[in-house]
């Protein structure tokens, strides 16, 4: 096969996501050319991946500033840009990468959280695909089909490391316990929405804007061993479901190979008879108060999503600094979206100074 391989920017290439797309890439450098790397502030292990993949370009945003990310979007020789920043300082590289035509590779889920209604009217078919695995699954049962005939999309959530838990045990979980995922390996961010569940709400929201359904056709479904990683039910009574292991290089490596499959260069293996028996039950969203936050936000829609993840954002980052307990995350979060007033998404500046407000107003609230 002599085909030109795809020219790639990664984003946030120090990070969880980053180092395994550098990993798949080096694996595969007849298809895959990296053309340039971001980090904010590694910059040791940014030097170490530019030289490992041979790569001129390199922005560290801490010294380079946002608009250097925005450049590498733009970057002419660029086919697609894998944007694995982690907040919403990943949502003007996402905005500007569809605009200059290329493909997206999102993995920064609150770009589409906080801007989605900007960015799925950029987005042609086939130019935005999801790297978060229940999207990536989504996507897939999705090929082939005619959204008009999908009646729910199931978002399967694994319940975090605190699956079982009321509110009382949930008072005094450490920093530790809660960046114990049971099935992930992932940055530390992600880490402490998915033990309060606020993940899968962003992912609510996530799938909503990528795949034009409303709320009410999109479910969450607990499933602790986290194997099938989200299921579509049509109108004739058939769901399609997407099992693998978990192993966030499938579907990283499928955003890059799209729409080919390439072997997957470790044991991806998936031993259903080892596995016994998978299980499903409801949420718990009294106890994971931040699930029907951002579920309601979602249904409100405008800029109340954007405030639900910048108050998020804000006060998961006092939770890693031991500033503020596990449930004050979903405190901070309800009073900042109590407090907005709900405007319609019209522009990135918009969102960029309701982000700033909310995040003003959160640091208030620790
Ligand atoms: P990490 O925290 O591991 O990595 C984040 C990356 O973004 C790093 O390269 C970091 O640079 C960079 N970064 C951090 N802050 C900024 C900033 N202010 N401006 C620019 N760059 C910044 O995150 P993950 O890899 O876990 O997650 C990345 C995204 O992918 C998130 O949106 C997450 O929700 C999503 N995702 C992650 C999954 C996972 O398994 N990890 C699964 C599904 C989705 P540096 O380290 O150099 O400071
Ligand atoms: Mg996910």
């Amino acid at each position: 096969m002599s085909e030109t391989p795809l020219k790639v920017v990664i984003l946030g290439s120090t990070g969880s996501i980053g180092c395994q797309a550098v990993e798949i890439c080096a694996q595969y450098p007849d298809r895959l050319e990296v053309v340039a790397l971001a980090a904010h502030s590694s910059k040791k292990l940014l030097a170490a991946q530019a030289a490992e993949l041979g790569v001129a370009r390199t922005v560290l945003s801490q010294v380079d500033g946002p608009g250097a990310l925005v450049e590498l979007a733009e970057l002419p020789e660029a086919d697609l840009v894998l944007n694995a920043l982690v907040g919403a300082a990943g949502v003007e590289a996402s905005y500007a990468t569809l605009k200059a035509g290329k493909t997206l590779a999102l993995a920064n889920k609150e770009s589409m959280v906080v801007a989605g209604d900007l960015l799925m009217p950029l987005a042609r078919p086939g130019q935005l695909l999801p790297v978060d695995s229940e999207h990536a699954a989504l996507f897939q049962c999705l090929l082939g089909e005619d959204t008009s005939e999908v009646t729910n999309l199931w978002i399967t959530a694994s319940g975090g490391p605190f699956r079982g838990r009321k509110r009382n045990d949930l008072l005094a979980v450490t920093r530790a316990e809660a960046l114990a995922h049971p099935n992930w390996s992932m940055g530390a961010k992600i880490s402490i929405d998915s033990a309060t569940l606020m993940n899968k709400g962003l992912e609510v929201i996530e799938a909503h804007h990528l795949f034009a359904l409303p709320y009410s056709r999109i479910k969450v479904v607990q499933h602790p061993q986290s194997c099938i990683h989200s299921l579509v039910e049509y109108v004739d009574g058939s769901f399609k479901a997407h099992l693998g292991v978990t192993d966030m290089r499938i579907p990283i490596q499928y955003a890059l190979s799209y729409p080919r499959r390439w072997p997957a260069a470790f044991d991806a293996s998936l031993d259903l008879c080892e596995l016994g028996s998978l299980d499903f039950s409801r949420p718990d969203t009294e106890t994971f108060g931040c699930l029907r936050l951002a579920m309601e936000a979602g249904e409100a829609g405008g800029t109340l999503p954007c405030v639900l993840n910048a108050a998020n954002e804000v006060a998961v980052a006092a939770f890693l600094n031991s500033q503020i307990g596990f449930l004050d995350i979903e405190r901070i979060v309800e009073t900042c979206l109590a407090g907005h007033c709900r405007e319609d998404v019209v522009s990135i500046e918009q969102l960029l100074a309701v982000d700033a407000e909310t995040r003003a107003k959160a640091t208030e609230l620790l």
